[in-house]
């Protein structure tokens, strides 16, 4: 847990409340480290109140439920996601699920032993622990023949990844595709862009290990942004303007190549969290978004419902499609989070996943 502004990942004893009906309590597999937990400790709490319980990207088996729940039992084996719609607003109700803004999750239940006090969890999950309680809603079941320390990738990173080129971009089959930032959020682009059979799939990235990870898992072409302009080489390399662009990194720097990479009629995806009250500046005429007629919007959380399009990634993992071994580079134990925080930073590992 985080218990204050500056200080580094503290392990300390949870206590829980009661279940409410729709909920459940999750005894942790495993749970991959995200850029979002490295970036709500940089961002002070991102606007969340401490002591804060990080971790949003786990997997593990249920073992008790609240009085209410019908869909999981105790022993099944569960992908926790953070993202689920909440059936009722009217948003849900005119049929754009995808689109709610109140998720369904848990009361915070979770305690810190030594002061009763509740901890704030990471996007309503909290997966760094032994132990969480979400909304039942929240825990998609995973088969038997899908290891729980490959399945928690899919709650975040994957998922983010995929959904942004299959549901926020819907690629084309036959287009010309660009990722800018080839972490594990852009290396599942990747793969999601080769899951919808595009034709060409740009990877840009400033560290060569990321670019050969990158063709591993899909990339027909990589762009080392450190020489020369990326904008043009990966053009170039796609031999043509691109159908469309993924930034991946959270900048606005990026954010403009991305735009400067599509042709007209194209789709850029802001894929990556930018910083608090960061904005940009992009062109509108000569080579901008008027005269490119460029779409441009954002990727939340692979813009899915997590009942219908979690089972689709199982699927694919299962039947090769999708990689998600490759992706685990690291395994640590709970104490390693920081370490594991200063691999993500200098960009050695595409994903540390913890063990609990
Ligand atoms: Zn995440
Ligand atoms: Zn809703």
């Amino acid at each position: 847990m985080l218990n204050a502004p500056g200080e580094s990942v503290a392990i300390e004893p949870i206590a829980f409340d009661d279940l409410g009906d729709d909920e459940i309590l999750v005894r942790l597999a495993a749970s991959g480290v995200c850029h979002t937990d490295l970036h709500v400790k940089n961002m002070n709490g991102w606007g969340m109140a401490f002591p804060i319980l990080l971790g949003h990207e786990g997997a593990g088996v249920v073992e008790h439920v609240g009085r209410a729940v019908t869909s999981v039992r105790p022993d099944d084996r569960v992908v926790i996601s953070w993202r689920v719609p909440c059936g009722a607003c009217a948003i849900c109700r005119r049929g754009d699920p995808v689109l709610c803004q109140t998720q369904r999750v848990a009361q915070p239940r979770v305690r810190r032993a030594r002061d009763g006090q509740h901890l704030a969890r990471v996007l309503s999950t909290g997966t760094f622990a032994t132990r969480t309680v979400v909304d039942a809603a929240q825990a998609i079941p995973v088969p038997r023949a899908i290891p729980l320390d490959k399945a928690c990738l899919i709650a975040c990173g994957v998922v983010t990844g995929v959904g942004a080129a299959l549901n926020t971009a819907k690629i084309r089959r036959g287009s010309r595709v660009a990722i800018i930032g080839c972490g594990a959020v852009g290396l599942s682009v990747v793969q999601g862009a080769r899951i919808a059979g595009a034709d060409r799939i740009v990877a840009v990235d400033l560290t060569p290990q990321k670019l050969e990870w990158a063709r591993q898992f899909g990339a027909t072409d990589a762009v080392d942004a450190r020489s020369g302009d990326p904008v043009e080489a990966a053009r170039a390399a796609a031999g043509g303007p691109l159908d469309y662009a993924f930034e991946v990194v959270g900048l606005p720097a990026t954010i403009a190549q991305a735009v400067g990479m599509v042709g007209y009629g194209g789709t850029v995806v802001i894929v990556g969290v930018p910083p608090t009250d960061s904005t940009v500046t992009l062109p509108l005429a000569r080579g901008g978004l008027f005269n490119k007629k460029v779409t441009l919007t954002s990727c939340s959380g692979g813009d899915m419902v997590p009942s219908e399009f979690f089972p689709r990634l199982m699927r694919w993992y299962l039947d090769g499609t999708l990689r998600l071994d490759e992706m685990v580079t690291r395994e640590i134990g709970l104490d390693e989070v920081e370490d594991a925080f200063a691999a993500m930073t200098s960009g050695t590992v595409i994903r540390s996943v913890i063990r609990l």
